[in-house]
């Protein structure tokens, strides 16, 4: 498995009027990696029968799939949706402390695979509940990120923290709110939460510095109007 690279760093004001050094967004990074992390020709069975399966390209199709070599059920292969949320409590952002593999130990935003029965939307406020008990108004969809070389497919929702009574569940070792400057860039767990954290807070600071100029109060319910989508044509890893 590669390194994680050290994404680039631009220097942007704090609401405090402090400058400070944040990472960018790392779709503007030029490198890209594109050698496959999943396993291709992984499946050996057949979901329906348990025979034996083989990849050939089925009769009408156009790439190579898992074939029964008895009762020729064909069992696709596609990305995986992974949702969540950027919790916000004014100029905070809530993170979880990973408490399972991989990347033990190290800080997400609160998402996991989407289930079966549930909209995007539902799957990232379920995933904030379980794994930061974190009670959220849910916002507009923030950003969506090609994870191709994993095979999957990352959506993060702003959200609206209502308190801060956070419960971290059994996949979270603690649940805390950052401001930008306290973020721990450097123990961030995937490449798409540093991508929307930094994200976010570079938009929380833009904001801040709107609402300077025109000499109104730094103090805003949350940094909802400021963010701008950002869309992602394709990140290397989770
Ligand atoms: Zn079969």
């Amino acid at each position: 498995m590669l390194a994680n690279p050290v994404s680039p760093t631009t220097t942007v004001a704090t609401p405090s009027g402090v400058s400070l050094k944040i990472r960018l967004p790392l779709r503007q990074r030029r490198h890209r990696y594109t050698e496959p992390m999943y396993s291709p020709r992984s499946i050996r069975h057949c979901k329906a029968c348990g025979a034996a399966s083989q990849y050939l390209v089925p009769e009408g199709d156009n790439r190579e799939r898992a074939v029964c070599s008895v009762c020729h059920a064909i069992d696709y292969e596609n990305p995986l949706n992974v949702v969540g949320t950027v919790p916000a409590w004014h100029d905070q952002v809530l993170l979880c402390r990973r408490n399972i593999e991989p990347r033990y130990g190290l800080w997400t935003l609160p998402a996991g695979f989407m289930e079966l029965g549930e909209t995007t939307a539902e799957g990232a406020l379920r995933e904030t509940v379980e794994e930061a008990g974190a009670h959220i108004e849910l916002q507009d969809l923030y950003t969506l990120l090609n994870v191709v070389r994993v095979g999957q497919l990352h959506l993060y929702y702003r959200a609206r923290l209502q308190n801060t009574d956070f419960a971290p569940g059994p996949e979270s070792i603690e649940a805390r709110l950052f401001r930008e400057e306290q973020i721990p860039w450097d123990e961030l767990a995937f490449r798409t939460v540093r991508e929307t954290t930094a994200g976010n807070a570079a938009a929380e600071a833009a904001l801040q510095r709107r609402l300077r100029a025109v000499g109104r109060s730094v103090q805003t319910p949350s940094n909802a109007s400021a963010a701008r989508p950002m869309v992602s044509p394709s990140v290397g890893c989770g």
